[in-house]
């Protein structure tokens, strides 16, 4: 063996095993095992060449030279499982069973001397610059020697198809794995014919160390195995959205468990590849991307479902290839939970606990927000409200206020506000509504109030009146006159209404 040739070998062992140890520490990861057990191949094709270097009789050339088969004949298999590991091929553990191809040609290869079906004979030939062994093939050796390497081809298909569905950061992996091989191949290539023909013999092992180096390389430079790549399917179908894709002419292309299992329950209906869909969105933007193709869109629904609501975000999303709209990619999210918490604390912020009546900041905000025609303000104080709790106790004045708010709300008439403006002081606006009719409806509550029964406890209310004809009244200013009229009533014996059109100013 030359110098040359050794140290090709040695450098090849010492990748080999650099490989092997990268592999070894990520395991776990996708496609991890599959480049152990492809550096240990290798290591060993390596060191059997080494061997049948050393080598001086035929015999034992013989018998290192089928030991190299071991891995001619496997390291396309485990290129194969490699890919079908790196690209989540839910068959990878069926398709496993193919390595009983590879398996048997090497058996095939180690029983010869009792069947001859694989090789035809061993040969050395003396004319080379040194020994060297032939080995002639019968036509299946060739065959199962083919076999196997078609392994090489599949995996390289198989990576490329994976190519087109993942992140640029896996993408620069494949395109480096793919490279790789294909290197290798060539390199055999050019072995066999031009520098074999120049008189250059470089051992076969040799010609994977290249593609070794470039895969070592990928690895610290794209992160191979840190970053596992997800596919595509996995990463649809557990996402918890619900995922929709349209073509160009708005049919369904793509869709995942989430948006069957949502069509299925809100809309009775099974998704099917090349169904129009948009007649379930609401409308519009019913079409919100396809004359516009560079927005993306968004809308938020309220969907009534059994004796609940459910609330959804559509985004709209345009998708673009060559500069071309292409199709519409359409996620829907449940926002159900979201919702009825922002509503609640909504409801928190803006009533009042005990009554859930507007509570003075809302109240004052919605007076301020009618119609500036013959707006009305009406104060109302519980008569010796102090006097019930000290009689009945607080729990009795409490239950007694919640339905002194209910009482109000069936008197108060149609379009009323009403608000809770302090402990017993309660408010109702109404607008477009002249003032007779406000007092005339205020007389009437006063009235109810009285009659009514409060669980055993006997309730009357002071109310004061003010009315503002044509909006000019700040709320600040109507309030003060209607707590004016709220006093005179009060000083009045209690039990009565009183208007700022009694004692006009
Ligand atoms: P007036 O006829 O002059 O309005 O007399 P009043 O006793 O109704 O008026 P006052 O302002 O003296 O007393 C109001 C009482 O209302 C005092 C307070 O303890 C009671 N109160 C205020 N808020 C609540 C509440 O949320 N629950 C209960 N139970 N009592 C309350
Ligand atoms: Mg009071
Ligand atoms: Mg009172």
């Amino acid at each position: 063996m030359e110098y040359v040739q050794l140290f090709g070998l040695t450098i090849s062992l010492l990748i080999a095993v650099a490989l092997a140890t990268y592999g070894w520490l990520y395991r776990s990861r996708n496609g991890a095992p599959a480049i152990v057990i492809l550096s240990v191949l290798f290591f060993l094709w390596h060191l059997t060449t080494f061997f049948e270097g050393l080598s001086t009789q035929i015999e034992t050339m013989r018998f290192w030279r089928d030991m190299q088969q071991i891995s001619v004949f496997l390291t396309p298999f485990f290129l194969f499982r490699f890919a079908l590991d790196f690209s989540e091929n839910r068959l990878r553990w069926p398709l496993t069973a193919l390595i009983i191809i590879p398996l048997t040609g090497i058996l095939l290869i180690f029983t010869n001397p009792v069947h001859g079906l694989v090789r035809e004979g061993y040969f050395l030939i003396e004319d080379a610059p040194f020994v060297q062994l032939r080995v002639d093939l019968t036509p299946l050796g060739a065959l199962s020697l083919i076999a196997s390497t078609a392994f090489l081809l599949v995996a390289v298909v198989m990576l490329l198809d994976y190519h087109r569905h993942v992140s640029l950061k896996v993408k620069k992996q494949i395109r480096l794995f793919v490279g790789a091989i294909t290197l290798n191949v060539l390199l055999t290539i050019a072995n066999l014919t031009l520098l074999r023909g120049l008189g250059y013999n470089v051992l076969t092992s040799t010609l994977y160390t290249p593609s070794a180096v470039i895969l070592f390389y990928g690895f610290f430079r794209y992160d191979f195995f840190v970053v596992s790549p997800l596919s595509k399917e996995k990463l649809l179908t557990t996402l918890k959205d619900q995922i929709l894709v349209l073509d160009e002419s708005n049919r369904l292309v793509e869709f995942n468990e989430a948006a069957a299992e949502h069509f299925c329950d809100h809309h009775a209906v099974a998704l099917e590849v090349g169904m129009p869909v948009w007649r379930f969105f609401p409308q519009p933007p019913c079409v919100p991307l396809g004359n516009n193709p560079h927005r993306n869109a968004y809308q938020e629904v309220a969907h009534p479902h059994g004796d609940e609501i459910r609330y959804f975000r559509i985004r709209y999303h345009s998708l673009q290839g060559n500069r071309r709209f292409q199709g519409t990619l359409i996620v829907i999210e449940d926002v159900t939970i979201d919702t009825q918490y922002e509503i609640q604390l909504k409801h928190r912020a803006d009533r009042d606990p005990l009554t859930s009546l507007l509570n003075r900041t809302t109240f004052q905000q919605h007076y301020e927000q009618l119609e500036r025609h013959n707006r009305s303000l009406v104060l109302l104080d519980i008569d010796d409200f102090k006097a019930i709790n000290d009689a009945h106790g607080h729990a009795v004045g409490d239950r007694t206020l919640i339905l002194f708010a209910a009482a109000m709300q069936e008197a108060a008439g149609g379009n009323a506000i009403l608000g809770r403006l302090g402990g017993e002081e309660f408010g109702i606006a109404y607008q477009d509504i002249p003032s007779e009719e406000a007092k005339a409806r205020a007389e009437t509550l006063n009235r109810l109030i009285r009659e009514r029964d409060f669980e055993g406890v006997n309730v009357t209310v002071s109310i004061g009146l003010a009315h503002d004809p044509d909006g000019s009244k700040p709320f600040d200013r109507i309030r003060a006159e209607a707590d004016k009229a709220l006093y005179q009533a009060k000083d009045a014996g209690k039990d009565t209404v009183c208007s700022d059109l009694d004692h006009p100013q």
